[in-house]
């Protein structure tokens, strides 16, 4: 008979497959099974990928220690889409497996849940507490009568009344300790069992939204709503793997028709999985699902803690819940047969994961589709030029919302021009007087406006006057940025912080040059603090609150200003591009845009693509409610096209021009491209290391591909690290793949600092 033997992945980022004998004493595990297996000298717990083939017969396999499950713990379909991880975005299995597996990964052991002890009374118990309660004469006790405390006679009292049973801490809430029900367990008269609870994230969570927290009525469709189910309703019921495209302008009711869509499929016993960007950005989709599915959801994200994350993962697996709500990693969850996959704001760019394995959520998702025979579905107001492209070649199906809920019109757009503005108010203007004289009218009118600007910090650097020397960072080849921690005043520098945004050195701020020690350090260009300082000083009496990275560090502080904004207790919300994303915020009339070309000047193909899609989503802030709104986006660069048709909100003709760039340049979506950077010691190093793999690259082939460098990355030197970059571009992923796989395997020490990035979102 010959050797059974299987292929197991173990989540151990460096570690491809591994093959083991499946001994005679052992059960053969299916796909998707945990094993133990010997690795070196350890023992590890792996997941089995599939039957194994004995490669080289002079290679002594080991046997497998244990098999753990019967059946699959990880969903067979899962298991194929690590695997396809692995392969597309060459991460390794071990990578792609850790990404797929629940925080403390593939233990079984118990105490990775939460436990709780609850208590019940005993039949002696209550025949004791019969006793005790009844009447009864002076003299007259009991001999085989057990004294009871106060608080004894209370649990038992208490647990009398529930015959399940009453958990330990809220019995100790009542006032009975943990000692007095150890005492009634040795009496007798109290057993006590462990249970495993579940941490719910949702217990306290308070959300932004006031719409999403009660159910709401179950509404009729609009025209459009009902048009773009009943396109979508047969390619669900089809049970097929198919993409579908939902281009919706904001505030159209995609958030509906993703919920009807889920109730259909989840009637008909599947599974359903939305993808949501930032879950802390975008609450409310997550919670309209909750108020729609009540406990049939769990919700998956990042801020959750490694136990909550952790028990909502057992809970998908063990069939308990069928809608699961989530950011990308939700893409990996347990849940069994999903017939709708869901990817909302698919072109935001937070669905790429930017470490190992750097796989894009979105493109996993349809991945996901096809091995489960499901319908994805993408939706966005500003579709990726990949996913548009793919629908217009007839790949994806295309379902158009225009026109918005209750047929509120759009925003009306503004453009103003900062060149004129500068001329004739001050060269350092930041905000227009347009921009000054509509937010005078909305706080007058008491509405609410919210003013985008996609840079943090107070000013951009610090530079002598003198010698012209800038406040640069040490370890990365940026300058730093300017906090005044609400300090404003010139004089008054003491406050005053240099941070670098990338590995967040700090430092103080000097008064006299480091270089040449003249007293002239000025700083230049200015972000979201400068913003909220001038909005200040024009409306000493308005309402004002910031949003960027620098005030949400604090779990829960995100939550608590949007709430407050919300309820309307704030005037004006001033922030970076998190406010710009899935807020419903009906009373706001107003928004405004400083520089909306700050993302042109990167040195990024998608700089033209990001300004449309971020200057469409926050114009769409505005007018959600009742009262028309309006958006005035402060530009250096009016005639820019991106620009232009975010004003005239011209998503189609944005694509059309935007295509033809992306094809005259050679650039994705026309092609494919793959982003290598190496890191080394010096830059000299990074460099000859670059060109090593190079070469080896183009000695394994490059057939339907070129290579562009190595040269400089952009950063060419982040955290200590210097950096060479270089591309593959061309139509063959599969050929770019192989052959860089190839130079990689023969050059390894190289490899351990290179970083491979497929179908890369940013070019930085
Ligand atoms: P989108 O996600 O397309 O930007 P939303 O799903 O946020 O749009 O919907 C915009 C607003 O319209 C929300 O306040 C939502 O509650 C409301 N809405 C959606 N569908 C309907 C409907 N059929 N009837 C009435 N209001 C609706
Ligand atoms: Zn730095």
């Amino acid at each position: 008979m010959s050797d059974r033997l299987v292929l197991v992945a173990v989540p151990v980022a460096a570690l491809g497959l591994l093959t083991y004998r499946v001994p005679a004493a052992l059960p053969s595990p299916p796909a998707g099974a945990r094993v133990v297996v010997p690795l070196g000298p350890r023992r590890m717990t792996g997941v089995v990928l599939g039957e194994g083939s004995a490669l080289d017969p002079a290679i002594e396999l080991r046997d497998l220690i244990q098999v753990l499950d019967d059946e699959a713990f990880v969903p067979p379909d899962v298991v194929q889409l690590t695997a396809w991880v692995a392969d597309y975005y060459l991460a390794g299995p071990g990578a792609a497996l850790s990404a797929a597996l629940p925080p403390h990964g593939l233990s079984a052991r118990v105490d990775a849940f939460k436990t709780v002890r609850v208590a019940t009374v005993t039949a002696q118990g209550l025949d004791v507490l019969d006793r005790a309660m009844g009447p009864r004469c002076v003299g007259d006790e009991d001999r085989d009568m057990p004294r009871l405390g106060a608080r004894q006679r209370e649990a038992l009292q208490l647990l009398a009344g529930r015959p399940d049973g009453i958990p330990a801490p809220d019995l100790s809430d009542r006032g009975v300790p943990s000692s007095a029900l150890l005492r009634l367990r040795t009496l007798g008269l109290v057993t006590l069992r462990t249970e495993r609870v579940d941490r719910d994230p949702f217990v306290d969570e308070r959300h932004a939204s006031s719409a999403a927290s009660e159910a709401q009525p179950v509404r009729a469709l609009t025209g459009e709503q009902e048009a773009a189910f009943e396109a979508l309703a047969p390619l669900a019921d089809a049970r097929t793997f198919h993409t579908a495209l939902v281009h919706g302008v904001t505030g159209s009711g995609k958030t509906e028709l993703y919920l009807r869509l889920a109730e259909r499929v989840r009637a008909q016993g599947r599974g359903v999985l939305v993808l949501v960007p930032e879950i802390a950005l975008t609450p409310q989709v997550a919670a309209l699902f909750r108020a729609r599915f009540g406990s049939h959801v769990a919700i998956q994200h990042s801020g959750l803690s490694d136990g909550e994350r952790h028990d909502q993962w057992h809970r998908i697996r063990r069939g308990e819940v069928d809608v699961v709500v989530g950011t990308r990693s939700a893409v990996f969850a347990p849940l069994a047969r999903p017939g709708l996959i869901v990817v909302d704001e698919e072109h935001d760019t937070s669905y790429k994961q930017e470490d190992t394995p750097r796989y894009n959520g979105r493109d996993v998702a349809v991945m996901r589709g096809k091995f489960a025979g499901s319908l994805v579905v993408l939706g966005s107001a500003t579709p990726s030029m990949e996913s548009y492209a793919n629908a217009r070649a007839g790949r994806y199906t295309l379902v158009t919302l225009e026109r918005r809920i209750l047929d509120r019109p759009m925003a009306s757009v503004r453009v103003v021009n900062m060149r004129e503005e500068m001329a004739e108010s001050t060269p350092d203007v930041v905000l227009s007087r347009p921009l000054v004289e509509a937010l005078g009218l909305r706080l007058q009118a008491g509405e609410q406006s919210v003013i985008l600007l996609n840079r943090r910090g107070f000013a951009t650097a610090m530079f002598c006057r003198q010698c012209g020397h800038t406040l640069e960072c040490p370890n990365c080849s940026v300058s730093l940025t300017v906090h005044t921690r609400g300090r404003h005043s010139h004089d008054d520098r003491r406050g005053w912080r240099a941070r670098c945004h990338y590995c967040n050195y700090l430092r103080g701020v000097p008064t006299a040059c480091p270089q040449c020690a003249a007293p002239y350090m000025e700083h230049v260009g200015f972000g979201t603090e400068r913003v909220e300082a001038d909005v200040r000083a024009h409306f000493p009496a308005a309402r004002v609150a910031r949003v960027d990275r620098d005030t949400v560090r604090r779990r829960g502080s995100l939550v608590d200003v949007l709430a407050r904004f919300a309820r309307r207790d704030l005037d004006v919300l001033v922030g970076t591009q998190m406010i710009a994303k899935g807020h419903d915020f009906p009373n706001v009339t107003l928004v405004g845009v400083i520089s909306a070309d700050v993302g042109l000047g990167l040195a990024d193909f998608r700089a033209a693509e990001r300004t449309f899609q971020l200057l469409t989503q926050v114009a769409g802030r505005a007018g959600r409610g009742e009262i028309a709104g309006e958006a005035l986006v402060q530009t250096l660069f009016p005639a820019h096209y991106s620009i232009r048709l975010a004003c005239t909100q011209d998503y189609r003709a944005f694509f059309d021009k935007e295509t033809a760039f992306r094809h005259a340049m050679r650039y994705p979506p026309h092609i494919a491209m793959v982003n290598i950077v190496v890191r080394g010691r010096s830059f000299e190093q990074a460099m000859d290391d670059a060109g090593e793999l190079v070469e080896r690259v183009r000695a394994a082939g490059t057939k339907g591909f070129v290579i562009l460098g190595p040269a400089p990355a952009p950063l060419t030197k982040l955290r200590g690290e210097h950096r060479a970059q270089f591309f593959l571009k061309g139509t063959s992923r599969a050929s770019m793949r192989e052959s860089l796989r190839a130079a990689l395997a023969a050059a390894p020490a190289i490899a351990r600092r290179t970083a491979v990035d497929i179908d890369p979102v940013s070019m930085l």
